[in-house]
């Protein structure tokens, strides 16, 4: 009969004896999940619970596909894909052993495990068996190459109360204990086929090559029988200790990335959200660890350290104290010590459950250094937030008035003058005055398109000038548009982003509050922060508009045929992917089909749209105080010279105000003057058009007063 026994030669007691070892195995491992679980209702508030069919299927797609796992390492998520699917068709071969051998014989006199039903069993997981091992040595191999990412070196040489070694131990005891399991199953499979000899084991073709092996160096069915024994019992007892071991080892990311997916959300970084008050509801953001929401508690235990945020972090890259995953691995480290499973064993906690997040041992400088650029939100494979648990202690750090000093400066002057740059608000229009035409007043006559024009494209006067090419456009096209003069305010991106929630409300309910006075069709902005916030932030306050980017918008004139370019440029140029508009809002192919609408060359740079290079202003970092160490180019000459590595290339076209000012600082800096030029995607557009150009400088504005506050801290 085609089948086998699957206790052979284990006497009765020694089968008592693995049923206890599975009892045992079996209780540590809930115990540890009930730990786990204890540890994330220890949050703030509750585990999201919105629809739920969509956020199951969402995490069945994402696991199923590898679709995260395999982004920018496709040998990774390929090693991991065999892994996973390997673990799954061993884990359910085995529960279907069990079900056969526990329940359905004894109890229904149900012998299904022999015959074809057994031959096609024994193919299946010899060959994913297979799948497994090759994984293992995949992941092994390029780890025993040593990336920069998963060498855990801290990036902001703080000297941590915790060995980071024991992580580098961790992950290779994963591996390799996984290796083992595999290694000892073929070999338990090789022996047994080696003493017995049934042909139909052809059917598990790599265990049947390894038995013919083990024959062919001389071992005999006795040698192989008594091996098989003693290798039957080593292979049980690392599977139950492997199972016991999942809730406290790297093993736990099997239940908590899938959980992590789960209850990830969909909007995070993108759309700041408050959470419940705090223990003490006077204080807002994280500031202990009992603050976290729950979901970002199991999150944290779903880090697996594969280092790609590392990778992807602009901050990390230029010489700033901040690395997402080492800021993400000592908030676990944080939240374990406090009231994870080693304080429920009694082991003395790293950090009392009242130590301040900041200080212990993530420093203020850490948290002061991100960009809010979402390049680890967007790489994570396993949807971490970071950008959100950033935030949040920057909003703890704020509300104790713990902040750099430029930054509380201009913050203030956002407060006082409603903008960035400390001028009246009579000022903010003024570059619409030298037009040659009127631009309509929104709050006195209803217009088809309010546009908002921002901060920087109101007042800086590089941007002015773009913004007064972007209103000739609009004007030769015959739109219908008008702003919001002196009842414009800053939009609130950056101030939101640098912690400053209060302010950020007080702006946004002012400028709510002067939009839902017009009368108009869409909103329309060229700043990608402003873009952001009014199209995902507003609406949760009372503000939900149809928002297009001056991008998105120009291109429809042109595929509508209100805008014709009459000119083919020819230039070579390069384009850079604004954060906030290409990861935050996915907008990547418009900017690029105007480009080429106006006869220009598109050259890429090596890291574009989703993996496009902060930078270096978003956040609020534009209004800080440097805090980059050593020699490396901040992001924005990091990108500059990525450019000019290009072969002979013209222009670096962006579409975003902030980058316009960064970009024209980094060229001098970067010391690629004379070899680039900064060009906005709008003033392609015009010169295309072939209209009459905006004479430089022709602003009717005032530069900023010195000391204004909205001038780049890193220009
Ligand atoms: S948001 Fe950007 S700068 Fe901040 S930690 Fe993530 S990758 Fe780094
Ligand atoms: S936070 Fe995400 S991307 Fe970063 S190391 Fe952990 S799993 Fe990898």
């Amino acid at each position: 009969m085609q089948t086998r026994e699957t206790f052979a030669g284990l006497s009765d007691w020694q089968i008592g004896v693995w049923y206890a070892l599975i009892a045992v195995s079996t209780a540590i491992f809930a115990w540890g999940v009930i730990r786990l679980v204890l540890k994330y209702r220890r949050g703030r508030g509750s585990f999201p619970t919105d629809r739920p069919g969509r956020r199951l299927a969402r995490t069945a797609w994402i696991v199923l596909t590898h679709a995260w796992i395999k982004r920018r390492d496709g040998v990774a998520g390929l090693a991991h894909a065999l892994i996973f699917y390997g673990f799954v068709v061993l884990f359910i071969g085995t529960s279907i052993l069990a079900f056969q051998d526990d329940f359905a014989k004894p109890l229904l006199g149900w012998d299904f495990w022999r015959g074809p039903f057994y031959l096609g069993y024994s193919l299946f997981l010899d060959v994913f068996g297979a799948a497994l091992i090759v994984g293992l040595l995949i992941l092994a191999w390029k780890r025993a190459r040593k990336p920069a990412r998963l060498d855990y070196g801290r990036v902001d040489g703080v000297t941590s109360p915790y060995a980071r070694w024991r992580y580098q131990v961790g992950d290779w005891a994963f591996v390799g204990s996984l290796l083992f399991l595999g290694v000892t199953g073929f070999l338990l499979e090789a022996l047994r086929i080696a003493e017995t000899e049934p042909s139909f084991e052809k059917w598990a073709p790599f265990g049947w090559l390894a038995g013919q092996g083990l024959q062919a160096i001389g071992v005999d069915g006795d040698t192989a029988g008594a091996a098989h024994f003693r290798t039957w019992w080593v292979h049980g007892i690392a599977a139950l200790t492997f199972v016991a071991a999942i809730p406290f080892t790297k093993a736990v990311h099997m239940m908590t990335a899938p959980a992590s997916v789960t209850t990830r959300d969909d909007m995070a970084g993108r759309r700041l959200v408050e959470l419940p008050p705090t223990p003490k509801p006077e204080e807002v953001g994280y500031g202990v660890v009992a603050d976290l929401a729950p979901a970002h508690l199991l999150q944290l235990d779903a880090c697996t350290k594969c280092g790609k945020c590392h990778d992807a972090c602009p901050a990390a890259a230029s010489g700033y104290p901040l690395s997402p995953r080492d800021l993400i691995l000592d908030l676990r480290e944080q939240a374990e010590g406090t009231f994870g499973i080693r304080a429920s064993l009694g082991v003395e906690p790293l950090f009392a459950s009242a130590a301040n997040l900041i200080g212990n041992p993530i420093r203020p400088e850490t948290v002061w250094s991100c960009m809010q650029c979402m390049a680890c939100v967007e790489i994570c494979p396993v949807g971490i937030e970071h950008v959100p648990i950033i935030n949040h202690l920057r909003r703890r750090l704020v509300d104790r008035g713990e902040m750099d000093a430029q930054l509380q400066s201009t913050l203030e002057t956002i407060y006082e003058s409603g903008n960035s740059f400390g001028e009246p608000k009579r000022k903010r229009a003024r570059w619409a005055k030298e037009l040659g035409f009127d631009v309509k007043d929104a709050r006195k006559e209803p217009v088809e398109l309010l546009w908002f024009v921002g901060d920087y494209a109101s007042l800086d006067p590089r941007n002015i000038r773009v913004t007064q090419a972007l209103a000739r456009v609009l004007h030769h096209a015959g739109v219908d548009f008008g702003i919001l003069y002196e009842g414009e305010r800053n939009a609130g991106n950056d101030v939101r982003r640098a912690g400053e929630e209060g302010l950020f409300t007080d702006l946004a309910e002012s400028n709510i509050e002067a939009i839902s006075a017009c009368e108009f069709n869409r909103i329309l902005t060229s700043d990608p922060h402003s873009f952001n916030t009014l199209k995902n932030e507003y609406p949760a306050l009372g503000g939900s508009w149809d928002v297009v980017h001056h991008s998105q918008f120009l291109l429809e004139l042109i595929e509508s045929g209100a805008l014709v370019p009459r000119r083919e440029l020819g230039q070579r140029v390069t384009y850079h992917d604004p954060c906030t508009l290409g990861r935050y809002n996915g907008v990547y192919d418009e900017p690029r089909a105007l480009i080429a609408a106006t006869g220009c060359e598109l050259v890429e740079m090596q890291r574009v749209r989703d993996n496009s290079f902060c930078c270096g202003a978003g956040g609020g970092r534009i209004w800080m105080s440097e805090l980059k160490q050593g020699d490396a180019p901040r992001p924005s000459e990091s990108r500059i010279h990525e450019a000019t590595a290009l072969e002979r290339v013209d222009f670096f076209v962006v579409c975003c105000p902030k980058d316009v000012t960064m970009y024209e600082d980094a060229i001098k800096t970067s010391g690629h003057e004379g070899e680039i030029e900064l060009r906005e995607l709008t003033e392609l557009v015009l010169e295309s058009l072939d209209l009459e150009p905006v004479a430089a400088g022709a602003s009717a504005a005032p530069d900023p007063e010195p000391g204004g506050g909205g001038e780049p801290a890193t220009a």
